[in-house]
This record gives C-alpha cells, sequence and structure tokens, in this order.
C-alpha cells in the first residue's frame, strides 16, 4: 500500500475516533509525518502507533496528536507554547493551525533534527529551543494555549500556569504512573483554574534541566537512521 493510500486510511480511522476538527484532519493530512521518524520506521508512519525516536522518547501516537490538538481549540490568532518538541511533529501540526508556536525540548539532538525539519518543511512560524520545559518561556508568556506532550506526576509546573493568557486553555498529561494518566484540560479565568478530566493515556514523564553530556546526532553516521533506539515496556503515547 503507498503511503498516500495509508494516510487516507489513517485520516478515515480518526473521523471514526472522535476528531471531527477539520481544520485538525487537515493538518494531520498536510504535515509528512514520515519526516519526523527515523528511516527503519517509514512505512509505519501513517499506522495509528506512537513510535521511538532518538534519546528513549517517542513521536506521539496520531489519534493523540490529534485528540490534544482538537482539545487544546486552537485557531490562527493563537500564540501556542509547546512543551517537549521530540520530534517535532506536534509542533508542525500546530504551526499550521496558530499564529506562532514556541517549542521547549530538554534534549539537545533531538532538538538538532527537529529544527532540521522545520527547515527542509519551509515551517516559519516556529521558533524552538533547549530548555527546561518546566519553567516555561516567561520572555513570550502569556500564551493563549500551552500544549504539554509528557506527563506531569501530579500538578501542572506553576510556571506554566502563570504563563497563560486569560481565558487561555492548557492540555497535559497528568498522573503518578502510566497506568492512571489522563490528559487535563485546564483553563484559566482570572485567578482561578478549571481542571477537565480527558482521555487515559500513556506519556514518557516530564523530567526536570536540560539532559546533559548528549552525543551530536552527526556524530552517531548521519542522524536518525541507525540502532540507538531501546524500546520501553509498552511504548510511551498509547491510549490506556
Ligand atoms: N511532541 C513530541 C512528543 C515527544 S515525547 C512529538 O511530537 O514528537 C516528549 C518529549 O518531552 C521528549 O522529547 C522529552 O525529552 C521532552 N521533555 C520531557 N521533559 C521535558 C522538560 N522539562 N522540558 C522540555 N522537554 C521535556
Amino acid at each position: 500500500m503507498s503511503l498516500l493510500a495509508r494516510k487516507i486510511r489513517l485520516i478515515m480511522k480518526l473521523r471514526k475516533s472522535g476528531i471531527t476538527d477539520t481544520s485538525v484532519l487537515a493538518a494531520i493530512e498536510r504535515v509528512p509525518r514520515e519526516a519526523f521518524i527515523p528511516p527503519m520506521f517509514h512505512d509505519q508512519a501513517y499506522e495509528d502507533m506512537a513510535l521511538p525516536i532518538e534519546r528513549g522518547q517517542t513521536i506521539s501516537q496520531p489519534l493523540v496528536v490529534a485528540y490534544m490538538t482538537q482539545e487544546l481549540r486552537v485557531n490562527d490568532r493563537h500564540k501556542v507554547l509547546e512543551i517537549g518538541t521530540g520530534s517535532g511533529y506536534q509542533a508542525a501540526i500546530l504551526a499550521k493551525l496558530c499564529r506562532r508556536v514556541y517549542s521547549i525540548e530538554r534534549h539537545k539532538p533531538l532538538l538538532i533534527l527537529a529544527e532540521k525539519r522545520f527547515n527542509e518543511l519551509k515551517i516559519r512560524n516556529l521558533t524552538a529551543k533547549i530548555a527546561d520545559g518546566m519553567k516555561g518561556w516567561p520572555e513570550q508568556a502569556p500564551f493563549d494555549r500551552i500544549i504539554v506532550t509528557a506527563a506531569a506526576a501530579a500538578d501542572p509546573p506553576q510556571p506554566l500556569l502563570d504563563q497563560m493568557a486569560e481565558g487561555g486553555i492548557m492540555i497535559i498529561p497528568m498522573g503518578r504512573d502510566k497506568s492512571s494518566q489522563y490528559i487535563y484540560r485546564i483553563t484559566r479565568h482570572g485567578n482561578e483554574y478549571q481542571y477537565e478530566q480527558l482521555m487515559p493515556v500513556r506519556f514518557v514523564p516530564l523530567l526536570p534541566e536540560v539532559a546533559r553530556n548528549e552525543p551530536e546526532p552527526e556524530s552517531r553516521g548521519g542522524g536518525s537512521g541507525d540502532g540507538e533506539f531501546f524500546f520501553r515496556n509498552g511504548l510511551a503515547l498509547q491510549p490506556a
């Protein structure tokens, strides 16, 4: 089956699974997911699966990306902060839907690869940096929307709550262990924050500080293809 046929099959599956926002479906259709995953997994780019990327991280399952994006209720006037650039796929989807995306990653090799992809795909309304996303991006705050693509243990980091605009929305997975994680939607009204529990998920953890002593992607022989992956129990980012 061609990549295009697989992509059409995936879009139909997303629609059946409750993704009704046509702008989100159009963004999924337009962003080539194969550009964000290591070559060895290209034939699985349009399966509805999380896949391993470098540094033991994962690119989220398409349904989870589509669902979180839909529940974020993003529009073309919004300034959006993403925590956990990872492969860059979620950020690229957001860039199609909002005015500007700011994305933060704690693993430098991942950020280097993601930025290369953004350049190749000519995505211009996206700025990414290496930092601890739990601190947010104070220089660019407030944000209309914040999306966290790694799981917080209990509460959202306070700086992220502080950096939400009035009426702003944050989508964040939370839960003490992988068997009890849910996506939450938090809406800010002044100093009140309204929490809604959405769907159960399994995400890699939100970790403090920038990761240290990391290899440059180039030193491993041309980047993302070779055997540096390790699989974890029940790949992250599958629905629970
Ligand atoms: N949005 C990504 C999913 C990546 S998985 C994609 O579409 O591919 C989650 C990512 O969050 C990992 O890359 C991990 O390194 C990153 N992460 C975890 N804690 C972080 C933190 N405190 N600051 C920034 N990134 C973090």
